[in-house]
């Protein structure tokens, strides 16, 4: 199997082969077609197993080739930590090199101005962690009124690190009419219910 035939667009492909993939990971194999379609997805992985790829690519060929005008969010990256935050928004702008599409990063710790001048150019990609993104969403810098796709990352760390809260009121947020994909390495009871509140008719992955 290679990612030819996972029916990825020619831009994706020459940037997964400038990077050395030759071939998808397992999630990769199982996941790519199912978000191309549309459908909402958990998958119990850790990290290392090429998850962020796995959602990344085929979020980026469906903004790619359904462009909307005035670049609102359309999708939205929820994520423990910065560094966490910083390598998935570095993984979004190489598999996304040669796109229309654009990214920017938010997380807590350092000052917010430089995150909130990236915003206001506009963004198609929001990589975020959860307790800035409640921050920015209620000083009105944010409008997730056009998401179209929510990734929840490491769900069960949000948990361990005490996110649940801001995570939940990041979802209060959002258009009722969305795609959403979520993974954990774990599946505490906490994180099951959060799968059935979440996720709709969702694809299970187990890598
Ligand atoms: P992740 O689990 O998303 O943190 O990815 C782990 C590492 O694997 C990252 O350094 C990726 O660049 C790399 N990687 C992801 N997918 C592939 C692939 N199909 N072939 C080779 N390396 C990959």
């Amino acid at each position: 199997m290679d990612f030819q035939s996972l029916q990825i667009m020619q831009p994706i492909l020459k940037n997964l082969e400038r990077e050395g993939y030759k071939t998808p990971t397992p999630i990769q194999q199982q996941a790519i077609p199912q978000v191309l379609l549309g459908r909402d997805l958990f998958g119990c992985a850790q990290t290392g197993t090429g998850k962020t790829a796995a959602f990344a690519v085929p979020i980026l060929q469906h903004l790619e080739e359904n462009r909307v005008s005035g670049r609102p969010i359309r999708a939205l990256i929820l994520t423990p930590t910065r560094e966490l935050a910083i390598q998935i928004f570095d993984n979004f702008r190489t598999y996304g090199k040669g796109l229309h599409q654009t990214c920017c990063v938010i997380f807590g710790g350092v000052s917010q101005n430089g995150q909130v001048q990236n915003l206001q150019r506009g963004t198609d990609v929001l990589v975020a962690t959860p307790g800035r993104l409640n921050d920015l969403i209620g000083q009105g810098y944010i409008d997730l009124s056009q998401l179209e796709i929510f990734v929840l990352d490491e769900a069960d760390r949000m948990l361990d690190m005490g996110f649940i809260h801001d995570v939940k009121k990041v979802i209060a947020q959002l258009p009722q009419q969305r795609q959403n994909l979520m993974f954990s390495a774990t599946l505490p009871k906490e994180i099951r219910a959060l799968v059935d509140s979440i996720l709709q008719n969702p694809v299970k992955i187990s890598v």
